[in-house]
């Protein structure tokens, strides 16, 4: 773990989801990297994933502790309370800071299923509910992602191809495929439009699924091509994870030409 002085990073997961550490833990590894802004951002509840995601009772103890480390740690960091909302989760986000969306399961054959578990559930998800076919799951992904800041209202488009995460160790389609290309442009295009930011995230590779960040370069480029925003953040699971890579992100960032934005919301006195 490196030193990120002044830096900030918006999408931290605690054990009041699937994180690891706790909340103040975070803050404690957030201070000793210099950082001066950090945001919590818990799964936000959806009825069929108890494991991942935060129960109603766990997301107001959540809201109540994170207002009790901003106060605690006022003057040493700015802490902010957001929120990962999935499509699917169904609990109100107005009391947030700020929203980062994020399409994390598909619906097809009376279940919901998570795209980003493991590459076997992923493959099994394909073969029963889109006949084997890989780019038909792309398609009914992408038709999803394209719709988040709608059905969200998003401040961050999080992890925009998190359908990727096992491409490099059990590739399970080809992202040059030319079905694959027209529904993720697609897709990027919509929410272009919605002037959102595009999160450059480094999750996967802290978790070693991938060595390079959330979106890939092919689309990194549109985005820098269109005039899009994007924004860094770690997806951190663990206390260790902070501003993981960002340095690295932002050498790409410059070397592609991209408009990096700070966190859409004025920063609370
Ligand atoms: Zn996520
Ligand atoms: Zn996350």
């Amino acid at each position: 773990m490196s030193a990120a002085p002044g830096q900030s990073d918006f999408h931290v997961h605690t054990s009041f989801c699937d994180g690891r550490d706790t909340a103040e833990a975070v803050v404690q590894s957030a201070l000793s990297l210099g950082m001066k802004r950090l945001g919590f951002s818990g799964h936000a509840h959806t009825p069929f994933d108890p494991a991942a995601c935060m129960s109603p009772e766990a997301t107001e103890e959540y809201k109540r502790e994170i207002a009790r480390l901003r106060e605690k740690y006022k003057g040493q960091i700015e802490i902010f309370c957001g929120v990962e909302q999935d499509y699917f989760s169904d609990l109100p986000t107005e009391d947030y800071d700020y929203v980062i969306g994020s399409v994390h399961y598909l619906y097809g054959g009376g279940d919901y299923h998570c795209v980003d578990w493991t590459a076997d559930r992923l493959r099994a998800m394909i073969d029963r509910c889109f006949g084997g076919d890989p780019y038909a799951m792309a398609e009914a992904y992408f038709r999803q992602e394209a719709d988040i800041v709608r059905k969200t209202n998003a401040s961050v488009i999080g992890h925009f191809d998190l359908l990727t995460k096992f491409s490099e160790q059990d590739p399970l389609f080809d992202e040059e495929h030319p079905r694959y290309v027209a529904a993720s442009n697609a897709a990027l295009d919509a929410l272009l439009k919605t002037g959102r930011p595009f999160e450059i995230n480094t999750g996967a590779i802290s978790r070693g699924y991938r060595t390079t960040p959330y979106p890939s370069l092919r689309l990194l480029r549109r985005i820098a091509e269109r005039g899009g925003q994007v924004i860094l953040s770690s997806d951190s699971h663990q206390a260790d994870t902070l501003c993981f890579r960002f340095e690295e992100c932002r050498a790409l960032i410059g070397s592609l030409g991209l408009n990096l934005c700070q966190m859409p919301f004025p920063a609370k006195a």
